[in-house]
């Protein structure tokens, strides 16, 4: 707990950390030495450290989602998830930082600020940035840590922490866990609870896991999975235990790569890799064959649609009265409103709100929410349709690239670029599915390139035995 206390200290400098809970840390590790001394162990991760996303509610600390509208909120009750990872004696070492509201895909829009990409500072990237652009400042180089769980993924790759909460909406748990060189899961929508989590869109949020390797990750899942009484999503299923066996029959599995994903802007080697790792599998006797998504080119537009009509919704409870922010006008309630909420969103949030009020007047409802209601069956039917026909998992990238410099991202042509940058992930979180992402190879800069795995619904375990035989 001491190493980790002084490795957040030394690295601050990523801004992984919007809040560090260090007294809490240190005396709930004293308690896990206790009760380690009377062999009295909680469970897995009795004394393991680990990191929340700032948009999970923590009771007593406070849980600001990167926003100024919730700074100084401190919720009265823990996350079903949170509470599971206490009850087992893990040790939370803080609340990591994250694109405000957890809209976005480079950590980079919060109001504390970017996260910076640990991995900016690896040798073999330095000195391959010395070459390219003598002169250039050290911001420059400085890469993005992907997101929206991007203070998570730099918690982990820092080794801050064991393992991290991440949110999944879109790909911000499997984005960053690419960019970061990690393990991201994004479970099967209904096997983990979300009471708690701060909703961005309830229909597909899912709380996320980034860790290191697999085994950590199943060990975590294990715990947090399960129905929560809280949370009417959840799966009433009893779930079974999640060691991982080794999979040994790697001949039985067919592994499908959809053609659809094969998008021009995709980077030539995250391409080979892609291939590179399907040959992997078709060397060891897994039967590898091209399948076709044919919706994917409707995905972007149609979360879209779906997202910001929720997001519309959902941020409609932050009017200055119930949490954090509250303007200080006297005028009328209605300017009141209007001001917090000016004051309290950055132009993102903002712009969702617009965009999805608009998706929802009587006029355009039909039009657009109820059409791409219709769009998201479809795209959750080809993957259905793919499962069916005899594939046990695709395998996709999960990005475009590697991590880009700072300054590239947010250059205004690259944020409208970026929505594209979600095309791998997205499709998975409207149909619910568990997917990860695992650290390929290095890129010929030295930086992490992430490949994803996804699984047919609640066959989490499977699809995790596969990622390790990858690993
Ligand atoms: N990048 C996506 C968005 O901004 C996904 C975000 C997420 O998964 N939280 O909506």
């Amino acid at each position: 707990c001491r190493k980790c206390l002084s490795l957040i200290q030394k690295t601050k400098f990523l801004n992984a950390y919007i809040t560090v809970s260090e007294e809490l840390a240190l005396k709930q590790a004293e308690e896990a030495e206790e009760r380690y001394k009377k062999g009295q162990s909680l469970g897995d991760l009795d004394g393991i450290p680990v990191a929340v996303k700032d948009n999970f509610s923590t009771s007593g600390i406070e849980t600001t989602c990167a926003s100024n509208m919730l700074k100084g909120y401190i919720p009265p009750f823990n996350a079903t998830v949170v509470q599971k990872l206490l009850d087992q004696g893990a040790l939370l070492m803080g609340k990591t930082n994250l694109d405000e509201f957890a809209m976005g895909s480079g950590s980079t829009d919060g109001v504390f600020g970017p996260v910076k990409n640990p991995w900016s500072y690896s040798k073999q990237y330095r000195e391959k940035r010395r070459q390219k652009a003598q002169g250039e400042s050290e911001a420059a180089d400085c890469l993005i840590a992907g997101g929206s769980s991007g203070g998570s993924a730099a918690a982990v790759s820092a080794f801050t922490c064991f393992a991290a909460l991440g949110s999944d909406t879109g790909g911000s748990t499997r984005n960053p866990a690419a960019h970061c060189g990690l393990v991201g899961f994004k479970p099967s929508y209904g096997l983990v609870s979300r009471h708690g989590l701060i909703p961005l869109v309830n229909s597909m949020d899912v709380p996320g896991i980034l860790t290191r390797c697999v085994d950590d990750t199943a060990i975590v899942l294990g715990v947090l999975a399960g129905h929560d009484p809280k949370d009417s999503t959840t799966v009433q299923d009893p779930v079974k235990p999640f060691m991982l066996p080794s999979l040994t029959d790697v001949n039985k599995l067919c592994i499908g790569i959809p053609k659809e994903y094969l998008v021009p802007e995709l980077s030539s080697e995250v391409r080979s890799l892609w291939s590179k790792a399907a040959g992997l599998f078709e060397s060891a006797g897994a039967k590898v064959i091209e399948v076709s998504l044919p919706h994917t080119s409707y995905s972007i537009v149609c979360y879209h649609v779906l997202c910001t009509s929720e997001v519309a919704s959902n941020m409609a409870r932050f009017d200055g009265l119930e949490y954090g922010h509250r303007c200080d006008i006297n005028v009328s309630t209605e300017a009141m409103y209007a001001a917090t909420r000016r004051e309290g969103f950055n132009d993102v949030v903002r712009g969702r709100i617009l965009s999805g009020n608009f998706f929802l007047l009587k006029e355009n409802y039909e039009n657009y929410f109820v059409k791409a209601q219709k769009v998201r069956r479809l795209i959750a039917n080809d993957f259905v349709n793919i499962f069916n026909s005899g594939v046990d998992i695709l395998l996709t990238p999960t990005t475009l690239s590697e991590a880009v410099p700072y300054l590239e991202f947010i250059k205004e042509d690259n944020r409208t670029r970026s929505a594209q940058g979600d095309i791998f992930t997205q499709a998975v979180n409207m149909a619910g599915l568990p997917a990860v992402s695992m650290p390929a190879a290095l890129s010929h800069q030295g930086l992490p390139i992430g490949l994803q795995f996804i699984g047919r619904a609640f066959c989490d375990q499977k699809l995790l035995t596969v990622a390790k035989w990858f690993e």
